[in-house]
Protein backbone atom coordinates (compact mmCIF):
# COMPACT_ATOMS: atom_id res chain seq x y z
CA UNK A 1 0.00 0.00 0.00
CA UNK A 2 1.24 3.62 -0.46
CA UNK A 3 2.20 5.70 1.98
CA UNK A 4 -0.33 6.89 4.57
CA UNK A 5 -1.41 10.36 4.37
CA UNK A 6 -3.64 11.00 6.93
CA UNK A 7 -5.87 14.41 7.02
CA UNK A 8 -8.48 13.34 9.19
CA UNK A 9 -7.10 14.78 12.24
CA UNK A 10 -10.87 16.56 12.97
CA UNK A 11 -12.06 12.72 13.58
CA UNK A 12 -8.82 11.93 15.58
CA UNK A 13 -5.32 12.39 15.67
CA UNK A 14 -2.14 10.27 16.44
CA UNK A 15 -1.00 10.94 19.45
CA UNK A 16 2.64 12.90 20.26
CA UNK A 17 5.35 11.02 21.65
CA UNK A 18 5.28 13.72 24.41
CA UNK A 19 2.19 12.33 25.77
CA UNK A 20 3.06 8.65 25.04
CA UNK A 21 5.86 8.86 27.53
CA UNK A 22 3.87 11.07 29.97
CA UNK A 23 1.03 8.27 30.20
CA UNK A 24 3.49 4.72 30.38
CA UNK A 25 4.63 5.92 34.09
CA UNK A 26 0.83 6.31 35.22
CA UNK A 27 0.07 2.58 34.24
CA UNK A 28 4.02 1.01 35.30
CA UNK A 29 4.94 2.87 38.56
CA UNK A 30 1.68 5.17 39.38
CA UNK A 31 -1.10 2.84 39.36
CA UNK A 32 -2.62 3.84 42.94
CA UNK A 33 -5.91 5.22 43.27
CA UNK A 34 -5.92 8.75 43.82
CA UNK A 35 -8.37 8.21 46.66
CA UNK A 36 -6.67 5.38 48.46
CA UNK A 37 -4.36 7.04 51.45
CA UNK A 38 -1.46 5.35 51.08
CA UNK A 39 1.32 6.43 49.72
CA UNK A 40 0.86 4.88 46.63
CA UNK A 41 -2.27 6.30 46.20
CA UNK A 42 -1.05 10.09 47.15
CA UNK A 43 1.27 9.82 44.57
CA UNK A 44 -1.52 9.21 42.29
CA UNK A 45 -3.42 11.97 43.76
CA UNK A 46 -0.72 14.60 43.55
CA UNK A 47 -0.21 13.24 39.57
CA UNK A 48 -4.27 13.84 39.51
CA UNK A 49 -3.60 17.15 41.35
CA UNK A 50 -0.55 18.95 38.84
CA UNK A 51 -2.32 17.10 35.83
CA UNK A 52 -5.83 19.52 36.92
CA UNK A 53 -3.36 22.35 37.18
CA UNK A 54 -1.47 22.13 34.18
CA UNK A 55 -5.20 21.60 32.08
CA UNK A 56 -6.44 24.83 34.43
CA UNK A 57 -3.57 27.08 32.90
CA UNK A 58 -4.01 26.23 29.76
CA UNK A 59 -7.08 28.14 29.03
CA UNK A 60 -7.10 30.49 31.46
CA UNK A 61 -9.33 28.68 34.58
CA UNK A 62 -8.98 27.78 37.98
CA UNK A 63 -8.13 24.00 38.86
CA UNK A 64 -11.26 23.46 40.64
CA UNK A 65 -13.23 24.66 37.40
CA UNK A 66 -11.76 21.43 35.47
CA UNK A 67 -13.98 18.03 35.89
CA UNK A 68 -12.48 15.16 34.07
CA UNK A 69 -14.99 13.28 31.44
CA UNK A 70 -14.53 10.30 29.38
CA UNK A 71 -14.23 12.83 26.42
CA UNK A 72 -16.11 15.25 24.59
CA UNK A 73 -19.36 13.63 24.12
CA UNK A 74 -19.73 13.28 27.86
CA UNK A 75 -18.67 16.55 28.50
CA UNK A 76 -21.51 18.02 26.65
CA UNK A 77 -24.15 15.91 28.06
CA UNK A 78 -23.25 17.37 31.14
CA UNK A 79 -23.16 20.54 30.98
CA UNK A 80 -26.23 20.65 28.51
CA UNK A 81 -28.14 18.35 30.73
CA UNK A 82 -27.25 20.42 33.80
CA UNK A 83 -27.99 24.00 32.15
CA UNK A 84 -31.60 22.38 31.46
CA UNK A 85 -32.75 20.89 34.37
CA UNK A 86 -30.76 23.87 36.90
CA UNK A 87 -33.04 26.07 34.33
CA UNK A 88 -35.82 24.08 34.89
CA UNK A 89 -35.99 25.03 38.62
CA UNK A 90 -36.26 28.42 38.34
CA UNK A 91 -39.25 28.27 35.57
CA UNK A 92 -36.55 28.10 32.56
CA UNK A 93 -37.84 25.59 29.52
CA UNK A 94 -35.61 27.27 26.81
CA UNK A 95 -32.64 26.70 24.89
CA UNK A 96 -30.49 28.68 21.97
CA UNK A 97 -28.16 26.40 20.21
CA UNK A 98 -27.43 25.90 16.21
CA UNK A 99 -28.08 24.10 13.30
CA UNK A 100 -25.00 22.79 13.01
CA UNK A 101 -23.85 21.58 16.44
CA UNK A 102 -22.02 17.89 16.46
CA UNK A 103 -24.29 15.06 17.46
CA UNK A 104 -23.28 15.32 20.91
CA UNK A 105 -25.37 18.62 21.75
CA UNK A 106 -27.72 17.88 19.40
CA UNK A 107 -28.91 14.48 20.35
CA UNK A 108 -28.53 15.84 23.77
CA UNK A 109 -31.01 18.66 22.61
CA UNK A 110 -33.56 16.27 20.91
CA UNK A 111 -33.70 14.65 24.06
CA UNK A 112 -34.30 17.29 26.33
CA UNK A 113 -36.97 18.63 23.73
CA UNK A 114 -38.44 15.47 24.55
CA UNK A 115 -38.50 15.93 27.93
CA UNK A 116 -40.52 19.76 27.61
CA UNK A 117 -37.45 21.90 26.81
CA UNK A 118 -37.74 24.33 23.70
CA UNK A 119 -34.96 24.43 21.27
CA UNK A 120 -34.11 27.08 18.94
CA UNK A 121 -31.53 26.05 16.32
CA UNK A 122 -30.17 29.04 14.76
CA UNK A 123 -29.55 29.29 11.20
CA UNK A 124 -25.77 29.41 9.88
CA UNK A 125 -26.81 30.30 6.31
CA UNK A 126 -24.51 29.75 3.31
CA UNK A 127 -21.34 31.15 4.49
CA UNK A 128 -21.35 29.04 7.26
CA UNK A 129 -21.48 31.32 10.84
CA UNK A 130 -23.69 33.13 13.22
CA UNK A 131 -23.83 36.50 14.76
CA UNK A 132 -24.19 37.78 18.14
CA UNK A 133 -26.81 39.23 17.37
CA UNK A 134 -28.79 36.02 16.12
CA UNK A 135 -28.28 34.84 19.21
CA UNK A 136 -30.03 37.58 21.42
CA UNK A 137 -32.21 38.03 18.89
CA UNK A 138 -33.45 34.49 20.27
CA UNK A 139 -33.05 35.03 23.79
CA UNK A 140 -36.69 34.61 25.83
CA UNK A 141 -37.32 35.55 29.42
CA UNK A 142 -37.18 31.54 29.69
CA UNK A 143 -34.04 31.16 28.30
CA UNK A 144 -31.90 28.81 30.77
CA UNK A 145 -28.84 28.32 28.36
CA UNK A 146 -26.94 29.00 24.73
CA UNK A 147 -24.59 26.35 23.63
CA UNK A 148 -22.98 27.08 20.51
CA UNK A 149 -19.61 25.25 19.73
CA UNK A 150 -16.32 27.03 19.31
CA UNK A 151 -15.46 26.10 15.65
CA UNK A 152 -17.49 23.34 13.72
CA UNK A 153 -15.83 19.66 13.12
CA UNK A 154 -17.36 19.86 9.61
CA UNK A 155 -16.68 23.06 7.63
CA UNK A 156 -14.12 24.61 10.27
CA UNK A 157 -16.08 28.04 10.69
CA UNK A 158 -15.02 29.64 14.10
CA UNK A 159 -17.75 31.26 15.88
CA UNK A 160 -18.11 34.72 17.34
CA UNK A 161 -17.57 33.00 21.13
CA UNK A 162 -16.69 36.27 22.74
CA UNK A 163 -19.25 38.25 21.64
CA UNK A 164 -21.94 35.78 22.32
CA UNK A 165 -20.92 35.37 25.75
CA UNK A 166 -21.08 38.92 26.24
CA UNK A 167 -24.60 38.61 25.30
CA UNK A 168 -25.30 35.65 27.45
CA UNK A 169 -23.57 37.87 29.87
CA UNK A 170 -25.69 40.76 30.04
CA UNK A 171 -28.93 38.48 29.80
CA UNK A 172 -27.95 36.51 32.59
CA UNK A 173 -27.92 33.72 30.66
CA UNK A 174 -25.58 30.23 30.75
CA UNK A 175 -23.41 29.96 28.27
CA UNK A 176 -22.05 26.80 27.20
CA UNK A 177 -19.15 26.08 24.08
CA UNK A 178 -17.82 23.01 22.17
CA UNK A 179 -14.82 23.62 22.24
CA UNK A 180 -13.32 20.15 20.84
CA UNK A 181 -12.17 21.52 17.83
CA UNK A 182 -10.74 24.65 19.41
CA UNK A 183 -8.43 23.85 22.21
CA UNK A 184 -5.36 23.09 21.27
CA UNK A 185 -5.62 24.45 17.53
CA UNK A 186 -6.60 28.29 18.37
CA UNK A 187 -6.19 30.35 21.19
CA UNK A 188 -8.66 29.81 23.92
CA UNK A 189 -9.12 31.49 26.98
CA UNK A 190 -12.19 31.03 29.44
CA UNK A 191 -12.21 34.49 30.85
CA UNK A 192 -11.53 36.42 27.46
CA UNK A 193 -13.96 34.37 25.84
CA UNK A 194 -16.94 34.81 28.42
CA UNK A 195 -17.87 31.10 28.22
CA UNK A 196 -19.32 29.53 31.53
CA UNK A 197 -19.08 25.91 30.26
CA UNK A 198 -16.43 24.61 27.95
CA UNK A 199 -16.43 21.18 26.93
CA UNK A 200 -12.79 19.14 25.64
CA UNK A 201 -11.47 16.05 24.37
CA UNK A 202 -7.89 14.99 24.57
CA UNK A 203 -8.13 12.94 21.45
CA UNK A 204 -8.32 15.96 19.03
CA UNK A 205 -4.55 17.30 19.92
CA UNK A 206 -2.75 14.27 19.95
CA UNK A 207 -3.74 13.06 23.51
CA UNK A 208 -5.12 9.56 24.07
CA UNK A 209 -9.41 8.83 23.49
CA UNK A 210 -11.29 8.20 25.66
CA UNK A 211 -10.93 11.27 28.07
CA UNK A 212 -11.37 15.16 28.08
CA UNK A 213 -12.59 17.87 30.24
CA UNK A 214 -15.57 20.22 31.05
CA UNK A 215 -14.55 23.60 32.29
CA UNK A 216 -17.42 24.63 34.63
CA UNK A 217 -16.80 28.59 35.80
CA UNK A 218 -16.68 28.91 40.16
CA UNK A 219 -20.76 29.72 40.67
CA UNK A 220 -21.91 28.00 38.21
CA UNK A 221 -23.74 25.09 39.63
CA UNK A 222 -22.87 21.40 38.15
CA UNK A 223 -24.90 18.68 37.86
CA UNK A 224 -23.94 15.22 38.18
CA UNK A 225 -24.75 12.39 35.18
CA UNK A 226 -23.23 9.40 36.76
CA UNK A 227 -23.68 8.93 40.20
CA UNK A 228 -21.18 6.84 42.62
CA UNK A 229 -18.05 8.27 44.67
CA UNK A 230 -17.05 11.42 45.91
CA UNK A 231 -14.29 11.77 42.42
CA UNK A 232 -14.38 14.94 40.76
CA UNK A 233 -16.21 17.18 43.64
CA UNK A 234 -18.84 14.72 43.12
CA UNK A 235 -19.39 15.73 40.02
CA UNK A 236 -18.65 12.83 38.22
CA UNK A 237 -17.48 9.39 39.94
CA UNK A 238 -15.88 6.85 39.07
CA UNK A 239 -11.95 6.84 39.54
CA UNK A 240 -9.85 8.77 37.31
CA UNK A 241 -8.39 7.86 34.39
CA UNK A 242 -5.07 8.90 35.50
CA UNK A 243 -3.11 8.08 32.54
CA UNK A 244 -5.11 9.65 30.07
CA UNK A 245 -6.01 13.21 31.55
CA UNK A 246 -1.81 12.81 32.37
CA UNK A 247 -1.28 12.00 28.58
CA UNK A 248 -4.31 14.95 28.10
CA UNK A 249 -2.13 17.48 30.13
CA UNK A 250 0.93 16.50 28.49
CA UNK A 251 -0.43 17.12 24.61
CA UNK A 252 -2.36 20.04 25.70
CA UNK A 253 0.43 21.91 27.21
CA UNK A 254 2.12 20.75 24.23
CA UNK A 255 0.05 22.34 21.46
CA UNK A 256 -0.39 25.12 23.74
CA UNK A 257 3.00 26.16 23.43
CA UNK A 258 3.37 25.28 19.55
CA UNK A 259 0.50 26.87 18.84
CA UNK A 260 1.18 29.91 17.15
CA UNK A 261 3.77 27.90 14.83
CA UNK A 262 1.21 25.45 14.62
CA UNK A 263 -1.46 27.52 13.48
CA UNK A 264 0.63 29.18 11.04
CA UNK A 265 1.99 25.79 9.45
CA UNK A 266 -1.16 24.82 8.93
CA UNK A 267 -2.78 27.64 7.82
CA UNK A 268 -0.03 27.55 5.00
CA UNK A 269 -1.06 24.13 4.07
CA UNK A 270 -4.84 24.81 4.55
CA UNK A 271 -4.28 28.25 1.98
CA UNK A 272 -2.25 25.53 -0.71
CA UNK A 273 -5.38 23.22 -0.75
CA UNK A 274 -7.89 25.32 -0.83
CA UNK A 275 -6.45 26.79 -3.91
CA UNK A 276 -5.13 24.13 -5.45
CA UNK A 277 -8.36 22.23 -5.13
CA UNK A 278 -10.96 25.10 -5.94
CA UNK A 279 -9.45 25.03 -8.84
CA UNK A 280 -11.64 21.98 -10.17
CA UNK A 281 -14.77 23.39 -12.01
CA UNK A 282 -18.03 23.12 -10.50
CA UNK A 283 -16.27 22.84 -7.37
CA UNK A 284 -16.75 25.12 -3.52
CA UNK A 285 -15.61 25.75 -0.49
CA UNK A 286 -17.78 25.48 2.07
CA UNK A 287 -17.71 27.04 5.54
CA UNK A 288 -16.14 30.33 7.02
CA UNK A 289 -13.85 31.89 4.68
CA UNK A 290 -12.31 33.95 6.88
CA UNK A 291 -12.96 33.08 10.32
CA UNK A 292 -11.64 29.29 9.87
CA UNK A 293 -9.93 26.70 11.61
CA UNK A 294 -6.08 26.41 10.41
CA UNK A 295 -6.49 23.43 9.99
CA UNK A 296 -10.05 22.70 7.98
CA UNK A 297 -10.14 22.24 4.20
CA UNK A 298 -14.05 21.16 2.99
CA UNK A 299 -14.67 21.51 -0.70
CA UNK A 300 -18.39 19.96 -2.33
CA UNK A 301 -17.78 18.56 -5.85
CA UNK A 302 -20.61 18.83 -8.35
CA UNK A 303 -21.65 15.33 -9.67
CA UNK A 304 -19.59 13.24 -7.26
CA UNK A 305 -20.27 11.08 -4.56
CA UNK A 306 -18.01 11.53 -1.56
CA UNK A 307 -18.22 8.14 -0.26
CA UNK A 308 -16.84 6.78 -3.66
CA UNK A 309 -14.40 9.92 -3.42
CA UNK A 310 -12.90 8.43 0.04
CA UNK A 311 -13.12 4.91 -0.98
CA UNK A 312 -11.02 5.87 -4.46
CA UNK A 313 -8.50 8.32 -2.34
CA UNK A 314 -7.94 5.73 0.26
CA UNK A 315 -6.53 3.37 -2.32
CA UNK A 316 -3.94 5.85 -2.85
CA UNK A 317 -3.24 6.00 1.04
CA UNK A 318 -4.39 9.31 1.53
CA UNK A 319 -7.14 9.05 4.55
CA UNK A 320 -9.99 12.09 4.28
CA UNK A 321 -13.56 12.14 5.41
CA UNK A 322 -16.65 13.49 3.48
CA UNK A 323 -18.26 14.61 7.04
CA UNK A 324 -18.45 14.24 10.59
CA UNK A 325 -16.78 10.16 11.71
CA UNK A 326 -20.54 9.71 13.05
CA UNK A 327 -22.42 10.45 10.01
CA UNK A 328 -20.55 8.24 7.67
CA UNK A 329 -21.81 5.03 7.08
CA UNK A 330 -25.10 6.63 6.82
CA UNK A 331 -25.71 7.58 3.73
CA UNK A 332 -27.79 10.73 4.60
CA UNK A 333 -26.02 14.37 3.80
CA UNK A 334 -24.23 15.61 6.88
CA UNK A 335 -26.62 17.49 8.48
CA UNK A 336 -24.22 20.39 8.92
CA UNK A 337 -23.82 20.55 5.30
CA UNK A 338 -27.35 20.83 4.92
CA UNK A 339 -27.42 23.56 7.86
CA UNK A 340 -25.30 25.45 5.56
CA UNK A 341 -28.37 25.44 3.03
CA UNK A 342 -26.65 23.05 -0.10
CA UNK A 343 -28.91 21.19 -1.57
CA UNK A 344 -28.88 17.12 -0.89
CA UNK A 345 -26.61 15.97 -4.29
CA UNK A 346 -24.43 19.04 -3.94
CA UNK A 347 -23.57 17.99 -0.18
CA UNK A 348 -23.33 14.70 -1.22
CA UNK A 349 -20.21 15.37 -3.06
CA UNK A 350 -18.11 16.93 0.02
CA UNK A 351 -14.85 16.46 1.11
CA UNK A 352 -13.15 17.30 4.41
CA UNK A 353 -9.66 17.43 4.89
CA UNK A 354 -8.29 17.97 8.44
CA UNK A 355 -4.11 18.53 9.07
CA UNK A 356 -2.12 18.83 11.93
CA UNK A 357 1.56 19.63 11.91
CA UNK A 358 2.37 16.32 11.46
CA UNK A 359 1.30 17.00 7.58
CA UNK A 360 3.76 17.94 4.90
CA UNK A 361 4.14 20.34 1.93
CA UNK A 362 4.65 17.40 0.07
CA UNK A 363 1.26 15.43 1.30
CA UNK A 364 -0.69 18.38 -0.03
CA UNK A 365 1.03 18.48 -3.36
CA UNK A 366 -0.05 15.01 -4.04
CA UNK A 367 -2.91 15.36 -2.28
CA UNK A 368 -3.33 18.11 -5.25
CA UNK A 369 -2.21 16.04 -7.84
CA UNK A 370 -4.62 13.31 -6.77
CA UNK A 371 -7.53 14.57 -5.98
CA UNK A 372 -8.77 16.06 -9.12
CA UNK A 373 -7.84 12.43 -11.05
CA UNK A 374 -10.53 11.25 -9.12
CA UNK A 375 -13.00 13.60 -9.27
CA UNK A 376 -12.80 13.44 -13.18
CA UNK A 377 -13.24 9.97 -12.95
CA UNK A 378 -15.89 9.61 -10.96
CA UNK A 379 -17.73 12.34 -12.85
CA UNK A 380 -16.83 10.23 -16.74
CA UNK A 381 -18.85 7.38 -14.84
CA UNK A 382 -21.65 9.75 -13.62
CA UNK A 383 -25.36 9.72 -15.48
CA UNK A 384 -25.55 12.73 -13.23
CA UNK A 385 -22.55 14.85 -14.50
CA UNK A 386 -23.82 13.76 -17.76
CA UNK A 387 -26.85 15.29 -17.77
CA UNK A 388 -25.01 18.43 -15.50
CA UNK A 389 -22.97 18.28 -19.13
CA UNK A 390 -25.73 18.01 -21.78
CA UNK A 391 -27.33 21.00 -19.67
CA UNK A 392 -30.16 18.53 -19.05
CA UNK A 393 -29.94 19.47 -15.87
CA UNK A 394 -28.56 22.74 -14.25
CA UNK A 395 -25.26 23.22 -12.52
CA UNK A 396 -25.42 24.13 -8.60
CA UNK A 397 -22.00 24.68 -7.82
C1 LIG B 1 -15.02 14.90 18.38
C2 LIG B 1 -16.01 15.90 18.81
C3 LIG B 1 -16.85 15.67 19.91
C4 LIG B 1 -16.86 14.36 20.65
O1 LIG B 1 -15.71 14.16 21.41
P1 LIG B 1 -15.37 12.68 21.93
O2 LIG B 1 -14.22 12.85 22.83
O3 LIG B 1 -15.05 11.88 20.71
O4 LIG B 1 -16.59 12.18 22.63
C5 LIG B 1 -17.71 16.66 20.28
N1 LIG B 1 -17.77 17.83 19.63
C6 LIG B 1 -16.98 18.10 18.57
C7 LIG B 1 -17.07 19.42 17.91
C8 LIG B 1 -16.08 17.13 18.12
O5 LIG B 1 -15.32 17.40 17.06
Amino acid sequence: MAKTIYVDNAATTAMSDTAIAAMARYYKEVYGNPSSLHTVGQIAKEALVRARAEIAACIGAKPNEIYFTSGGSEADNQAIRSAAYGGLAKGKKHIISTAFEHHAVLHTLKKLEKEGFEVTYLNVHSHGNITAGEVEAAIRPDTALVTVMYANNEVGSVLPVREIGEVCRAHKIIFHTDAVQAVGHIPVNVIGDNVDMLSCSAHKFHGPKGVGFLYCRTGVALQNLIEGGAQERNRRAGTENLAGISGMAAALKEAVTNLEKNMKREAALRDRLIAGLTKVEHSRLNGDRVNRLPNNVNICFEGVEGESLLLLLDAKGICASSGSACTSGSLDPSHVLLALGLPHEVAHGSLRLSLSEYNTEEEVDFIIEEVPKVVEYLRSISPVWEELEKGERPHLI
